[in-house]
C-alpha cells in the first residue's frame, strides 16, 4: 500500500550555556512524503542572524562591466554558440526580449541558455512578469523543438542559478533548459515513486499532496491561475516553496497563460527572498516527457547563500557528508512570511 505521511519527530540536545544554564535544543527531523529523505530543522539557528544578511547585499563590483559578459550585446552575436541549421535554422530562438542558445558547456545531449533580455545584473525582485513569461516561451519552444527531433530525450527540466552563489557561471540572468535520454537522479526517481503511487491509488501523488495540505493549511501559501503554492514540509533547501500544476505532466502541452502564471509565482517568490535580504536562489522544474507519465508538474525554488564577500555556504559537511539538510527555520513560518507576496 502506498502511503503520504507528514512525518516529524524531535530530538533534544542538552547543553550547557556559555553563562552557566542548563537548557535543551529542540532539533526537528522530517521525513519528506514523497521522497523519504530527511531534513533537521535546527530551530535553535532561526535567531542568529546569518552572515551578510543584515542587508540586501550591495551589486557585486562588476555589476556594470557589460563589456566582459558573452549575454551582452554586442558579445553575445560573436560570443555564444548556435545551434547546427539542422536543429534550428537561424541558430538562435528569439522570442520577445528573450534569446535561447545551445551552452557552450552543455550538461545534456540538449542543454541551452535562455537569456531573459540585455539587461546584464538585474537584483533580486526586480524582474518584470513579461520578460519572465517570454523567457519560458522561449525554453517551452526548445523543448517542443527537441520533441520532434529526438522524441526519446523525455527527461526534460527548466532550471535557474540566480548568482554564482547559487551555481551561476555569469551574473547575466538567465535559465537553463536541458533534455536527455538519461535520467537524471530526480528524473529517476521521481518517475518510478510517482508511477507506483499511481499505480496504487489511481491518483497523482502531487495532487494528493495537495489535498494534505489544503486541510492542514499551515504551509499553503496562495495560487497564480491553476498553479498552487506553499512551503515544502520537509524543505531540502532555506525557504524552500514550490509551485504544484495539479493534474498536469507535460511541459510541452502548457498554453501562454500557464507560463506567465508561473512566472508570476516565481516573481513572488524572489520578492520574499529579496525581503529576508537574500540574493541567491535556485529554481527547478522536471517533466518526463511520456503519454504516461505520473509525474505532475511542480517548480521548487530555495535560497541559496548570499553572492556577497566571506559569506559562509549553505551546504555544510552536514548535507555533504550525512546527507540531511538542516535548515533553521520551520516551513509554516516560510509560508507565514511569503502570503503577503502572493496578494
Ligand atoms: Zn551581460
Amino acid at each position: 500500500m502506498e502511503g503520504l505521511f507528514f512525518q516529524k519527530e524531535r530530538v533534544t540536545a542538552h547543553i550547557v550555556t556559555p553563562d552557566g544554564v542548563r537548557t535543551e535544543r529542540p532539533i526537528e527531523i522530517r521525513t519528506h512524503p514523497v521522497t523519504g529523505r530527511r531534513c533537521r530543522i535546527t530551530f535553535s539557528r532561526s535567531a542568529e542572524k546569518e552572515s551578510g544578511t543584515r542587508n540586501l547585499p550591495d551589486p557585486p563590483p562588476h555589476a556594470g562591466r557589460t563589456d566582459l559578459c558573452p549575454f551582452c550585446r554586442p558579445q553575445l552575436e560573436k560570443q555564444t554558440p548556435r545551434f547546427p541549421n539542422a536543429f534550428h535554422p537561424s541558430g538562435r530562438m528569439v522570442q520577445g526580449s528573450s534569446v535561447l542558445f545551445p551552452n557552450l558547456f552543455p550538461y545534456a545531449a540538449y542543454s541551452a541558455v535562455s537569456l531573459f533580455d540585455d539587461r546584464h545584473f538585474v537584483e533580486i525582485g526586480t524582474a518584470t512578469l513579461p520578460e519572465y513569461t517570454d523567457c519560458f516561451l522561449n525554453c517551452a519552444a526548445y523543448l517542443k523543438r527537441i520533441r520532434q527531433t529526438d522524441p526519446a530525450a523525455v527527461y526534460m527540466g527548466i532550471a535557474q542559478n540566480h548568482l554564482p552563489s547559487a551555481g551561476g557561471s555569469l551574473l547575466h540572468p538567465h535559465l537553463q533548459v536541458h533534455a536527455d535520454r538519461v535520467a537524471p537522479n530526480h528524473h529517476r526517481f521521481l518517475a518510478r515513486r510517482t508511477r507506483h503511487y499511481s499505480d496504487a491509488t489511481d491518483r497523482g501523488i502531487f495532487s494528493d499532496l495537495l489535498d494534505c495540505e489544503r486541510r492542514d493549511g499551515s504551509r499553503m501559501i496562495g495560487r497564480t491561475g491553476g498553479w498552487e503554492w506553499l512551503a515544502a514540509f520537509a524543505p531540502e533547501g532555506f525557504y524552500e516553496i514550490w509551485g504544484i500544476l495539479p493534474g498536469r505532466t507535460s511541459l510541452l502541452g502548457l498554453d501562454a497563460s500557464a507560463w506567465e502564471d508561473l512566472a508570476q509565482g516565481v516573481l513572488n517568490t524572489q520578492r520574499l527572498y529579496r525581503s529576508l535580504c537574500r540574493n541567491g536562489y535556485n529554481f527547478g522544474l522536471l517533466s518526463v516527457e511520456r503519454g504516461d507519465s505520473c509525474l505532475e508538474l511542480r517548480a521548487v525554488m530555495m535560497v541559496r547563500s548570499n553572492y556577497a564577500a566571506w559569506v559562509r555556504n549553505d551546504h555544510t559537511s552536514f548535507e555533504t557528508m550525512m546527507g540531511d539538510m538542516a535548515t533553521f527555520h520551520a516551513p509554516e513560518e516560510t509560508a507565514r512570511l511569503a502570503i503577503p507576496f502572493w496578494q
